[in-house]
């Protein structure tokens, strides 16, 4: 029985790896979880899967919580703190990082320093602190993905040297505005940019796949898994059923294909090396008839470029990055800026960065809040 700690239970992952939990009561059980503000869900959650410890983010919320699962036989904690108990607690092996945002990194940092595998959705932890996270994990423990494209890419590697990679190539659907003109848009609405086609996820991933910065953070995301040095290459590929793809010195390519179920990369994570049967829907290649593929369009979706030399400049700038950019969706949602400012906000704020060495967890935070002051300075000035 593997003992899990689940953070961000409520969001879209979560529900999904709470699914795969339910479907294995034998092999899997959830020791401890976490999530932001959604009680409801949460206290439903703690009713099903049992576990002994779980935090709610959002103090305010705290008295709710108790209230909804009075007479359960669970610790209750709140805030950054609770969050870093339910990753540490000492009955499990295996964390899963399910939290968006760069509010995923304390959690995630805190599970590695206390010796847990991490199943990482939350991409932005690798994005902005890579080199620390890593460093501190090569000690001890494995990172797993769950990010379905690097998921892939661990799949296709299956065995083989990473020195053997001549490419990865990285496949995205080119997102809802795919096939728009750069005038069109201009004036996208919250509505048309939160319908995905392919996908059903949590609101800031869904923006970040319309402006493709998900393409983007993934790319910073590879680049730290599976090397620094490995060329990466961005190929659009709108059915979202080959996930990604690694090509070897040989020119031989290892695809990894399946249904856009988030689920098949979740279940993975928690049994890799190994694998176990799943009755989820299977690909039907005859109905899907063809699989094509187009160069990303980098005018039209500024954010790919931006993430590249992000990590090109190399200390606080993916940091920066990031923090831009949760503040630039976020008001974006709000409706507070248009669509197209989202790349304009991270550009100006990635401009206006004086860079600086990462050494410590604190360096990161410090850079992530200038940047969020920063992005949210020019969207008052511009609006
Ligand atoms: P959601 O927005 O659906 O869920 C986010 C979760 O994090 C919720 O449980 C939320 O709680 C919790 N949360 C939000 N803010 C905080 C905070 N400050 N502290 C603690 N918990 C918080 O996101 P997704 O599930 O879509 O995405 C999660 C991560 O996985 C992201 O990094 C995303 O990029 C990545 N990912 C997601 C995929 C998907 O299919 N959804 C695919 C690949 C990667 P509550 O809702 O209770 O407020
Ligand atoms: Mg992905």
């Amino acid at each position: 029985m593997k003992m899990i700690s689940l953070l961000g239970s409520t969001g879209s992952i979560g529900v999904n790896a709470l699914d795969v939990v339910r479907r294995n009561p034998d092999r899997f059980a959830v020791a401890a979880m976490t999530a932001g503000s959604n009680v409801e869900l949460f206290a439903q959650q703690v009713k099903e899967f049992k576990p002994s410890l779980i935090s709610v983010f959002n103090s305010s919320k705290l008295e709710e919580l108790k209230e909804l699962l009075k007479g359960e036989d669970v610790e209750i904690l709140t805030g950054e703190e609770g969050t870093v108990n339910v990753a540490t607690h000492s009955d499990i092996s295996l964390v899963v990082s399910a939290i968006v945002g760069s509010a995923g990194l304390a959690p995630s940092m805190a599970a590695i320093k206390s010796g847990k595998d991490l199943a990482i959705a939350n991409k932005e932890t690798l994005v902005v602190a890579g080199e620390l996270v890593l460093r501190e994990a090569k000690r001890k423990v494995n990172i797993i993905p769950i990010d379905s494209e690097h998921s892939a890419i661990l799949q296709a590697l299956n065995g083989e040297k990473e020195e053997r990679i001549k490419k990865i190539i990285l496949t995205g659907s080119g997102g809802p505005f795919r096939t728009f003109t750069k005038e069109k848009m201009e004036n996208v609405t919250v509505k048309e940019a939160l319908n995905h086609p392919n996908w059903s996820m949590g609101a800031k991933i869904t923006i970040d796949s319309a402006t493709m910065m998900n393409k983007g953070l993934e790319w910073i995301e590879a680049k730290w898994l599976f090397g620094l040095d490995t060329c990466i290459e961005i190929i659009v590929h709108p059915q979202s059923i080959i996930h990604s793809m690694i090509e070897f010195v040989d020119t031989s390519i290892m695809a990894q294909l399946g249904m856009p179920d988030m689920r098949v990369p979740i279940a993975y994570a928690l049994t890799y090396p190994d694998r176990i049967e799943c009755d989820f829907p299977s690909l039907d290649l005859a109905e899907m008839k063809q699989l094509t593929f187009e160069e990303p369009d980098y005018e039209k979706f500024p954010c790919i470029k931006l993430a590249q030399e992000a990590l090109e400049t190399g200390q606080t700038m993916p940091a920066v990055l990031n923090a831009a950019n949760e503040v630039a969706v976020q008001a974006f949602l709000d409706e507070a800026i248009p669509f197209k400012d989202i790349a304009e906000t991270i550009r100006t704020t990635m401009h206006n960065h004086k860079c600086h060495a990462i050494d410590s967890l604190e360096d990161v935070q410090i850079a992530d809040q200038w940047a969020r002051e920063e992005a949210k300075k020019r969207i008052t000035v511009a609006h």
